[in-house]
C-alpha cells in the first residue's frame, strides 16, 4: 500500500557489517518479508497445486451474496476468527477483495448515498493511514471526498469516519471520535492480531476490514475480507467488486485459504503438526524481540523517542503484553524539525509524519523487513546516537 519510488541503492545487495553503515536501508512501506522465514520452515506444507481446467469460471457460489467467494476462503477465515477470538463472524456477510485497499473503496461506494446534493465525508483522527486521503481523492468521485482529521470534523453533515485499530503509524488502539449520530463507521482491523496487540474481546462493529497482508504477512497474495452486518451494504460493496473486477482472482482465495487453515492447523492440530512452531507464537516473539531491539537503540539515543504503550491480557495467548505494532511512530526530539530527511541522510528511508496528517517531526517506519535489514537500521539508528 502506498507504493513510493525505489532507490536504485536499496536493491543492491548487502550482508558485511562495515556495508551495514552505508547502504541505503528502506523502511518506507509496510513490506511484511518478515514473514518469510516462517512460512519457508513450513516447506511443503502450505504449497497449492492448480490444475489447468480448474477455476475457469468466473462464479464461485452463486447462491451467495458475495458470488465469487470461495467457500474454502470463507472457511479458513471464520475458522481463523474463531481460534483467534478477534472478530464475530456470526450474522455477518463475507465479502472478499482484492486487498483491503479494495474492500476500503468499496465500502465508501456502499455507504455514500447515490443522489446527494454533494460528497460525503471521509473522515479519520491524525495520525491517520497515509493511504486514505490518497484512495478517497484519486478519482474525484461526487460520492465522497477526504475531510480530513476526524478530532476536527465540525460539520452537521454525514461522514464516514475509519478507525483504524491498531493505529497505522502509531500502534494505538483506537475507537471512533466524532461526537455525532449521523456516520458511518468503518473499523480497519488490519493489526488487531495477537502478535501485535493483546486481543481483548471479539471485534463486534458493523463494518470490519481484514488483510492477509498483515496477518499471514502475504501481502502478494492482494486478499482481504470485510464482515459486514448489514445486507444491502455487502450487497453493493459486492457491485462495486464487480464493477471494478468482476470478481477477485480464485488462485489467490485458493492459496489464501491454504495458509490460513495451516495457519490454524499450527495451533491445533499436533500430527502433521507436532514441530511446527505455532504461527502466532512464532510472530509474537519475533515482534517481542523487534521491539525490545528498537527500544534499546533509541533510548541510548537523545534524538528519538518513541510511543509507549499500556499493557493488556491477551484472550488468546494469556499473555500480557504491551503493544508491539507493525511500525515504529518515531519522534525526532529537539532542533530537527524534518525528521525523515535527517534520516535520509543516514540512507534510512521512512515516510514523513506529514502523510499521516502529523508533524514531520514525526516519520513512520516498517518494523516488518527481513532480519538483516531490521539488524543493519538499529545498528544504524545507535551510530546515529553516538554521533
Ligand atoms: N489498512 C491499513 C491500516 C493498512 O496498514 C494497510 C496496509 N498497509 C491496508 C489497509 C491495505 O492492505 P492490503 O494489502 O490488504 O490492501
Amino acid at each position: 500500500a502506498h507504493i513510493p519510488k525505489r532507490t536504485k541503492a536499496s536493491f543492491s545487495s548487502s550482508s558485511s557489517s562495515s556495508k551495514a553503515l552505508n547502504e541505503v536501508i528502506d523502511l518506507d512501506h509496510g513490506d511484511p518479508t518478515m514473514y518469510e522465514k516462517y512460512w519457508q520452515q513450513m516447506g511443503e506444507k502450505t504449497t497449492v497445486v492448480i490444475p489447468g481446467w480448474k477455476f475457469i469460471s468466473y462464479f464461485s457460489d452463486v447462491k451467495k451474496l458475495c458470488w465469487f467467494l470461495e467457500p474454502d476462503f470463507e472457511n479458513a477465515v471464520i475458522r481463523l476468527h474463531k481460534l483467534v477470538g478477534n472478530a464475530v463472524t456470526e450474522d455477518r456477510h463475507i465479502v472478499v477483495g482484492t486487498g483491503s485497499t479494495q474492500l476500503f473503496q468499496a465500502v465508501l461506494y456502499a455507504v455514500s448515498p447515490p443522489n446527494a446534493s454533494e460528497p460525503m465525508n471521509v473522515v479519520s483522527a491524525a495520525p491517520f493511514y497515509s493511504s486514505y486521503p490518497l484512495i478517497t481523492d484519486f478519482l474525484k468521485s461526487g460520492l465522497y471526498k477526504w475531510a480530513g482529521d476526524a478530532r476536527k470534523f465540525k460539520k452537521d453533515k454525514p461522514y464516514v469516519e475509519l478507525v483504524t485499530s491498531p493505529n497505522n503509524p502509531d500502534g494505538l488502539s483506537r475507537e471512533a471520535v466524532v461526537n455525532q449520530n449521523q456516520g458511518i463507521l468503518i473499523h480497519d482491523l488490519a493489526y488487531y492480531w495477537p502478535q501485535y496487540t493483546p486481543i481483548s474481546s471479539p471485534a463486534n462493529y458493523d463494518i470490519m476490514l481484514f488483510t492477509v497482508s498483515k496477518s499471514t504477512g502475504h501481502a502478494g497474495t492482494r486478499l482481504g475480507w470485510a464482515l459486514v452486518k448489514d445486507k444491502e451494504i455487502a450487497k453493493k460493496m459486492t457491485e462495486f467488486i464487480v464493477l471494478s473486477t468482476i470478481g477477485v482472482s480464485k488462485e489467490s482465495q485458493l492459496r489464501a485459504a491454504k495458509i490460513l487453515q495451516v495457519l490454524s492447523d499450527t495451533h491445533e492440530y499436533n500430527g502433521n503438526f507436532k514441530e511446527s512452531e505455532p504461527f502466532f507464537d512464532y510472530s509474537y516473539n519475533l515482534m517481542a524481540r523487534r521491539w525490545k531491539q528498537l527500544r534499546n537503540a533509541v533510548s541510548k539515543s537523545k534524538l528519538f523517542s518513541l510511543p509507549e504503550f499500556s499493557h493488556g491480557k491477551c484472550a488468546f495467548s494469556s499473555r500480557t503484553f504491551a503493544s508491539q505494532p507493525a511500525f515504529a511512530w518515531l519522534k525526532c526530539e529537539g532542533e530537527i524539525e524534518d525528521c525523515e530527511s535527517f534520516l535520509r541522510d543516514h540512507k534510512i528511508i521512512t515516510r514523513s509524519g506529514k502523510h499521516f496528517g502529523e508533524s514531520s517531526k514525526y516519520v513512520r517506519i516498517s518494523v516488518l523487513p527481513r532480519d538483516e535489514i531490521f539488524d543493519q537500521f538499529t545498528e544504524r539508528l545507535c551510530s546515529i546516537n553516538s554521533l
